[in-house]
């Protein structure tokens, strides 16, 4: 740090971005397939971005000292949007650096995780800002489930890519998934969780209908869509029926 100061890099933002951009090019390796690296591409000042030569997997790094494992904030809410509709979010990398510049956490959100209700609007810039009006988002990583969250890096250590490639691979028949199907079962996916016991009945899944309801005002008929999903969940792998209403989350 102390050589990039010399090097006349002032404030701390630009440091944080030499040396994150610095770690992803030794370190980063694509979770989507084999490859050991990945490419830098377009400079942007919000994200760094990055491909893979190999299977053309994107990847946005963000990075901050601090870590919020909640909320993060992203670009404009209609291009996000937009973006998860047309199947072309790029994968999340969340970085967390210490204060002495050490990597502490990373997490990457697989593209495919990406739903509508997890993208919360913020305030529009007020008339005195030089972009006035215009709306942000914010991730809600607490709206994705925890199979979307694949760590990399755990208070400094840095998991094995073997597993890491795995817990991908596991994952990617979601991206088969149309994408409103994709939302409705990862929803329900989190709901899933929100009993927290691997074994539920469809009781403890229909106890979520009105939460269910506020995200998709205009469907009448949650219960039916809940069974259906579960469904899906099973056919890609992610639950086991039990028979007689019952069903167990599977880890991997
Ligand atoms: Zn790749």
């Amino acid at each position: 740090m102390n050589s990039l100061l010399a090097a006349g890099y002032k404030s701390r933002s630009q440091i944080a971005r030499i040396v994150t951009e610095n770690w992803a090019a030794c370190n980063l390796y694509c979770a989507a397939c084999e490859r050991s690296c990945v490419q830098q591409s377009a400079n942007n000042a919000r994200a760094i971005d990055f491909i893979c030569e190999d299977c053309k997997a994107g990847y946005q790094l963000k990075s901050g000292e601090r870590w919020n494992e909640h909320r993060i904030p992203d670009a404009g809410y209609n291009a996000m949007v937009n973006a998860i509709r047309s199947d072309k979010v790029p994968n999340l990398l969340i970085m967390q650096y210490t204060a002495g510049w050490r990597v502490r956490n990373l997490l990457l959100v697989p593209s495919f995780f990406f739903t509508e209700s997890c993208v919360q609007k913020r305030d529009p810039l007020s008339a005195s800002a030089r972009r006035a009006g215009w709306i942000g988002c914010n991730i809600l990583l607490s709206a994705i489930s925890p199979e979307g969250k694949i760590r990399l890096v755990a208070d400094e250590i840095a998991m094995d890519p073997s597993s890491v490639r795995r817990e991908y691979k596991r994952l990617t028949p979601i991206a088969n998934l149309k994408v409103a199907v994709r939302g409705w079962a990862l929803n329900v996916l989190r709901m899933v969780h929100k009993v927290e016991r691997s074994q539920f009945a469809i009781e403890d899944i229909y106890g979520f209908e009105e939460e269910l309801s506020v995200l998709y005002p205009g469907n009448r008929n949650i219960r039916p869509k809940i069974r259906q999903q579960l469904q899906v969940l099973r056919d890609i792998g992610l639950i086991e029926f039990l028979g007689r209403g019952n069903y167990r989350l599977r880890n991997g």
